[in-house]
């Protein structure tokens, strides 16, 4: 297949409710359970090894209405908790057996026992991430989350987790992660033959899909992005930071683009390409991967590293993306992100490195006043 092809088809699957991507993998698998995880980041893997089918649960984005949800939460709370929650109310994530949310912030916390209360008749598990890397107990006591996150799933669905199942999902989604950074790699060096939108689209999609479709997938764009004909323009090369978690507009980053901009990286659905390298499988794949979460994670607003300073993690990015700017991006309410803003403002200031602000919520609909003001930022970079 042709990268366009696949395109096409990950944007028609991107665009399907959760629930009917849910029953469809489960109608070729009588007994089959599938389980959806709220950002940041969730073990798919465990998920993988149990048997099981992970999805991504990003809020209802565009497409949903609110209609119970808003009076579930107070009025500034970001989008994505409301709308996920509001999938629930209208039975657009029906098919979907457990949800996972783990500790980013106090209203994934709130939404998690939301859920619990709303709908009792599906699993919903808490995954309470290690808050301090510098103790020596924390791998353990991340391993240990890990095997209760395991012990719920086998408690709720009757499924048995061995570790060489686990061992053998770290495998396969170490395969993923090494075609996704590959992808992004790519996009570094010829951004001109791979839009941000056609990447967003590509990864979110193989969030939706088992491992083995999401590689074939990205081996086959892997193998025809070389080829396509786009030569270099004169843009501006960015990283856009702060969209770990709600899900900006396909629109808004169309405007990035349209306006000069070339985004060389960014935190868009971070979770999925959450090790900066292939998690060791050898020993027990719970310390391994407890390990990888203290070790080998990318920075995030929403991982307590405490070894250096907020802004050290974006900067080693600006520079390995050969970046000259930033686009800070976080969701409207967003507390980590808006909270991480302050501190690497300033470090992005004392490196002396541009960059601006663009808030948004997931059902933003009109662009027209942040293309002005990105083609005002972009003009006076490249016109300087
Ligand atoms: S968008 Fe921000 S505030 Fe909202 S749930 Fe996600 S991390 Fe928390």
């Amino acid at each position: 297949m042709t990268p366009e092809q696949i395109l096409e088809q990950c944007r028609d699957l991107v665009g399907q409710p959760l629930g009917a991507v849910a029953e469809r993998w489960k109608a070729e698998r009588p007994g089959g359970r599938v389980v959806a995880a709220y950002p940041v980041w969730t073990p798919a893997e465990l998920v993988h090894a149990a048997g099981m089918l992970p999805l991504s649960l990003l809020g209802g984005g565009t497409s949903v209405e609110l209609t119970h949800a808003d009076a579930r939460f107070q009025s500034f709370v970001c989008s994505i908790a409301k709308s996920t929650l509001e999938l629930g109310f209208q039975d657009i994530v029906k098919g979907i057996d457990g949800f996972v949310f783990s500790n980013i912030c106090d209203v994934a916390r709130n939404l998690g026992s939301i859920y619990q209360r709303n709908f009792p008749g599906v699993f919903v598990e808490y995954l309470h991430l290690p808050q301090n890397s510098t103790s020596p107990g924390v791998t353990a006591y991340a391993a240990s989350e890990l095997r209760r996150l395991a012990a719920g799933f086998e408690t709720a669905f009757g499924l048995t987790l061995t570790e060489a199942a686990l061992t053998k999902a770290i495998e396969i989604y170490n395969v993923v992660r090494a075609r996704v950074r590959a992808l992004y790699a790519f996009r570094i060096a010829e951004p001109q033959k791979l839009s941000t939108t056609e990447l967003y689209v590509a990864l979110r999609a193989t969030t939706l899909v088992p491992p083995e479709q999401a590689i074939a997938w990205l081996d086959a764009l892997l193998d025809g992005l070389p080829r396509r004909d786009a030569r270099p323009r004169d843009r501006l090369r960015v990283v856009i930071e702060g969209a770990f978690c709600e899900q900006p507009p396909l629109g808004l980053l169309e405007v990035l683009e349209e306006a000069g901009c070339y985004v060389v990286e960014d935190d868009l659905l971070l979770g999925w390409r959450w090790f900066t390298s292939d998690v060791p499988t050898d020993g027990d794949p719970f310390e391994r991967l407890g390990a990888a979460y203290v070790n080998q994670s990318v920075p995030s607003s929403t991982r307590h590293e405490g070894r250096e300073h907020r802004s050290a993690g974006l900067i080693e990015k600006v520079r390995r993306a050969s970046a000259t700017a930033v686009i800070f991006m976080p969701a409207k309410f967003c507390e980590p992100a808006l909270f991480d803003y302050v501190l690497m403002k300033q470090g992005l200031e004392r490196a002396g490195i541009p960059h601006m602000i663009v808030e948004f919520e997931e059902k933003m609909w009109t662009f027209e006043r942040t293309r002005n003001e990105i083609e005002t930022f972009v003009e006076s970079m490249l016109f300087d």
